[in-house]
């Protein structure tokens, strides 16, 4: 089989790479010429674990293949897949649908034989029914039909996840292109993926839908963390206590600083967007919206708190500043609210991060970016840690203190244990649990 997919983001580079795994002839469009050249010369322009590799191998087979033109993308292809982004719109936290739109009159243009027009893009509900639209308006004699495919994976997880998906979503318009996507996904029915097959609309909900349960089980767990810090009880106790409950399940349970990145803030404000405009308000994730704002800005008072009440003319040691480990991805993290919120106290903030910094130094100006996790510590007041990447699981703790002014350590992944800090003589805040006697 044949595809094309336009976009080669998180979630395009990742789904070609991974269809092209499974055998199918894929070529990656993208606008972005420079991500197009950097990907021809063998280099992969986003940071997700595994990706190179996969990359290499299916250029090396002649399955994968990049390029600007879409025309010559489209040719002979059974199906072509819109993963261009879907970012909040500026001043009304709707989706912007602009790149999906525009990608759906390119593919009008170049139809020339039946093909399946798949939104793999997170979309709002009615957007599948738009691009057919569209395509109809440019191309009213052109053979096609449109799908919805939603896209589950997580970065930094993301092939493991497109590879071994908990279920695969399909909203297809008609039984020729649920035909074309079934063979598609064909290598997943040997491990028995599930795969829902529904109308556009109910997929294209499901994914918003699924999206907004997660956000509001983290906002559940945070809010139970912070209850627990005034009553003296542990938060990860409570986790497994309750997540050992089937109905509950034990994953999303722990607590932090607030969700981020590129796609729960977004999709959250948009589902509660969507709800209010056809008169069905959801008020939990309006809620869980506001929450999670508003934690987000606390986590700097959390750390301020920990300095003594002020951080005016201190140094604040960071660790991580990507939304979460095993990514370079910038978008709504939580440190885009708390840095800028320690400067604005006075603080001077020295940070690193494993892949996330030559986003970050765009976005965090007047941080000073140090080479290692070590390189941020020497005579700071406290060291913070925003994103749990595994080398800083284990960091020598007591070269971190001898580095210190001050041994603060706040740490809003709940990566160290409150006893073993409080023996190797640290000054330690975490997220929802008690302090040791
Ligand atoms: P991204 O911003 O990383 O990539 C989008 C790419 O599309 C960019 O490279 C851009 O240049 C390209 N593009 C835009 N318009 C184009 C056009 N007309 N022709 C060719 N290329 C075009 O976005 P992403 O993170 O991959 O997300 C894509 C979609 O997938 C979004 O709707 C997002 O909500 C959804 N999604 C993302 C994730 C994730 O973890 N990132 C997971 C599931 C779903």
């Amino acid at each position: 089989m044949r595809i094309a997919m336009i976009g080669t983001g998180y979630v395009g580079l990742v789904s070609g790479a991974c269809f092209s795994e499974f055998g199918v002839h894929v070529t990656c469009v993208d606008k972005d010429a420079g991500k197009i050249e950097r990907l021809k010369n063998g280099e992969i322009p986003i940071y997700e674990p595994g990706l190179d590799d996969l990359v290499a191998r299916n250029v090396a087979a002649g399955r994968l293949s990049f390029t600007m033109d879409l025309k010559e993308a489209m040719q002979g292809v059974d199906a072509v897949f819109i993963a261009v982004g879907t970012p909040s719109r500026r001043g009304d936290g709707h989706a912007d649908l602009s790149y999906v739109y525009g990608a759906a009159e390119e593919i009008a243009q170049h139809l020339d034989h039946y093909t399946v027009v798949v939104t793999k893009s997170t979309v709002p509900v009615g957007t599948g029914r738009e691009v057919e639209a569209i395509i109809r308006r440019v191309r009213p004699e052109a053979e096609f039909d449109v799908a919805s495919n939603p896209e589950f994976l997580r970065e930094g997880s993301a092939i493991g996840d497109f590879m071994r998906p908990d279920r695969v979503v399909i909203g297809a318009t008609s039984d020729r292109a649920g035909e074309v996507m079934r063979r598609l996904y064909r290598p997943l029915y040997l491990i028995e993926t599930p795969i829902v097959v529904t109308s556009l609309e109910t997929a294209e909900l499901t994914k918003y839908a699924a999206n907004t349960f997660l956000a509001a089980k983290i906002t559940f767990i945070n809010e139970i963390a912070d209850l627990c810090e005034k009553v003296g009880a542990n938060v990860h106790d409570v986790a497994r206590g309750i997540g050992l409950d089937g109905r509950i399940g034990k994953k999303f349970l722990h607590p932090g600083p607030g969700y981020g990145g590129s796609c729960f803030p977004k999709d959250t404000l948009a589902l509660v967007r969507t709800a209010q405009q056809v008169g069905s308000p959801l008020r939990i994730i309006e809620t869980v919206v506001d929450i999670n704002d508003k934690r987000k800005k606390q986590m700097a008072e959390r750390i301020i708190a920990a300095c003594g009440g002020s951080v005016d003319g201190k140094t604040v040691a960071v660790l991580g500043v990507a939304f979460k480990p095993n990514t370079d991805d910038m978008r709504d993290s939580p440190s885009l609210d708390i840095v800028p919120a320690l400067q604005a106290a006075g603080a001077h903030v020295r940070a690193f991060d494993p892949a996330a910094m030559h986003e970050a130094e765009k976005l965090l100006p007047g941080v000073e970016w140090a080479k290692d996790a070590y390189g941020t510590l020497e005579g700071a007041d406290c060291v913070a840690i925003l994103t749990e990447w595994n080398e800083f699981r284990a960091l020598d703790l007591r070269r971190v203190k001898s580095m210190l002014k001050r041994p603060v350590m706040i740490d809003l992944r709940n990566i160290y244990n409150p006893e073993d800090m409080a023996k190797a003589g640290f000054t330690y805040t975490s997220i929802g649990r008690p302090s040791p006697a």
